[in-house]
């Protein structure tokens, strides 16, 4: 590297020449950039309040920038300034315009080019510093350097002029107690810490960080302040709507309510809904897993115990009930319940007291039953598993919340809600989910309902880089159906060309079936499992519905 340390700078007078006073049409001109001459009072009480607004950090970057861009324009005017002058004398225009805009006054101590391989090395002390001057009025000292504005302007004209990206700092700072400040500047990967030194200049990210808080208050929103009574429960499908209105009606009464429905569906955010539509809503909501507590436990879980009344039972202990008083007790998967409990239950709902294990005495309580199964009742009863009598008590006012596939209308507006919880809750940000992961939810068939969809969004959320957007393959691990059936590339489930045929029509030829008897039973299947709904059946089969009720009655007149 040449070595020009033929100190001092070169006269500036011809950049003098370049600042022209337009006062007639309200104009100051530095060669062809408009300038503004501004009070420094005014100038530091923006950057006085921007610190105070946004901080002390994205105030370093936004002025930084600022500063970038000024260094840059004047970069321009270097070489056109001083076409035939000396390397150091067209780079000193940048120093000495800086001076002359009234930044700072700049002495160059050390100055390398080589022109041909685009590297240089500076250093440069600074006095009487804009920036000092106003951060040490405002804020007295500080331990990082203050000069933000002029190191990005120092950093801006060095790339400006070498067509490279080249990165000043500050080494010491009269903002930090030093008596000058002093400067140095290196081509980017010159720098150990040059990426880290470059964060400051990405222009967005002032953006970026708006839009991630702003976007961290609507999940905060959202989750927090529900916009209706309905709370976490979304959705406008004729099903869903049709057990919301009978949530409603259930809601202002004291009826014992069985929400039915297959596994996942959200039966507890149903009756949480419905306990906080309730009169109640201001009293304890106690939800119990029947299925997920021991049976030696469950009465005293229930029913509470007193002091002795098992092994173990060392002091005396409210039961669910007592605990749920004035309030709503939620009984999940009831139909696990054991024979002894399901006796004490019945003698509860009908007598409204408890007593607690190894007691006497009996306590009036005030609880709402809400009760919820994924079994059949009905079933359980003629099995001999469940109480008929309990059955009845229970099933006063059964509402069958919908399976998924039963509402797939309600599957975007639910993934948007899920999504925007997960992005809120894993503090990453994506762009949304696409319409061809979409299409594929809408014709999935979710045998895990809304639980397994929230699985799969927050599944999709951590494999999806941050600011893309939730695809198929990011959802779903494995194809997503039975065998025999692919995402297209349109994000349709499709039956599958390739895979299992073979096996198919061996188990065929083994079986001795016809095509049309494998057709009239996968059909049949399907409508079987859809709950009769033709259309959710056309879905996980293909087609649609005119072409399955078609074939249907093709099978009744056969
Ligand atoms: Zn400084």
């Amino acid at each position: 590297m040449s070595s020009e340390t033929q100190l001092p700078m070169p006269s500036d007078a011809d950049l003098r020449r370049l600042v022209h006073f337009s006062a007639g049409d309200g104009r100051i001109w530095l060669a062809g950039h408009r300038m503004v001459l501004l009070h420094l009072g005014g100038l530091a009480n923006l950057r006085k309040e921007l610190i105070q607004t946004i901080g002390i950090e994205q105030t370093r970057r936004v002025l930084k920038r600022a500063g970038y861009e000024s260094g840059v324009r004047d970069a321009t005017l270097a070489r056109q300034v001083r076409p035939n002058a000396s390397p150091f004398e067209q780079f000193s225009v940048g120093p000495q315009l800086h001076m002359l805009e009234g930044a700072v006054q700049v002495t160059p101590e050390v100055c390398e080019f080589d022109l041909e391989a685009g590297a240089h090395h500076g250093i440069f002390r600074w006095d009487h510093s804009w920036e000092v001057e106003s951060h040490l009025r405002d804020f007295g000292p500080q331990s990082e350097p203050v000069c933000w504005m002029l190191i990005g302007y120092a950093s801006g004209f060095t790339t400006g002029f070498f067509g490279k990206k080249f990165l000043y700092r500050e080494l010491e700072c009269a903002g930090c107690g030093h008596e000058h400040c002093r400067i140095e500047g290196r081509a980017l990967e010159d720098w150990p810490d040059g990426e880290q030194l470059m964060e400051d200049y990405q222009a967005d990210s002032l953006l970026v960080r708006m839009e991630d808080l702003q976007a961290d208050l609507e999940s905060l929103r959202v989750s927090l302040s529900p916009s209706d009574d309905l709370g976490e429960l979304i959705g406008r499908s004729k099903a869903f709507e049709k057990a919301i209105a009978l949530l409603r009606k259930a809601a202002a009464t004291q009826v014992t309510v069985l929400l039915t429905g297959e596994t996942g569906v959200g039966k507890e955010r149903f009756a949480r809904t419905l306990h906080a539509m309730s009169p109640r809503a201001g009293k304890p909501f106690v939800a119990v897993n029947c299925a997920a507590l021991p049976h030696e436990l469950i009465e005293s879980e229930l029913f509470g115990a007193e002091k002795g009344a098992y092994t173990g039972a060392g002091a005396a202990r409210p039961g669910r009930f007592e605990r749920a008083d004035g309030g709503t007790l939620f009984l999940d998967e009831l139909g696990e319940l054991p024979p002894a409990a399901q006796a004490k239950l019945l003698r509860v709902l009908q007598t409204g007291e408890v007593e607690r294990l190894g007691g006497t005495q009996t306590r009036k309580v005030d609880v709402r039953v809400v009760a919820a199964t994924n079994v059949d009742l009905e079933a359980a009863v003629e099995a001999g598993r469940f109480r008929r009598d309990l059955m009845y008590r229970l099933n006063v006012y059964p509402i069958k919340i919908p399976a998924l596939r039963e509402r797939v209308e309600d599957i975007e507006p639910l993934a948007n809600h899920m999504l925007r919880h997960f992005m809120a809750l894993h503090n990453k940000r994506v762009a949304g989910i696409t319409d061809r992961a979409l299409a594929a939810m809408r014709s999935y068939a979710w045998p895990g309902n809304v639980r397994e969809l929230e699985n799969l969004i927050e599944r999709g959320l951590i494999i999806t880089s941050p600011g893309q957007m939730v695809d198929v393959e990011d959802l779903f691990a494995v194809v997503p159906a039975g065998p025999g059936v692919m995402v297209d590339a349109s994000g349709e489930l499709k039956p599958s060309n390739v895979g299992d045929i073979e096996s198919l029509y061996e188990e065929l030829q083994r079986r001795g079936l016809s095509l049309d008897a494998l057709e009239d039973g996968l059909i049949q299947q399907a409508v079987e499992r859809a709950g009769g709904n033709l259309s959710a059946a056309a879905r996980a089969l293909g087609l649609t519905r005119p072409q399955l009720s078609y074939r249907l009655q093709r099978i009744r007149e056969r």
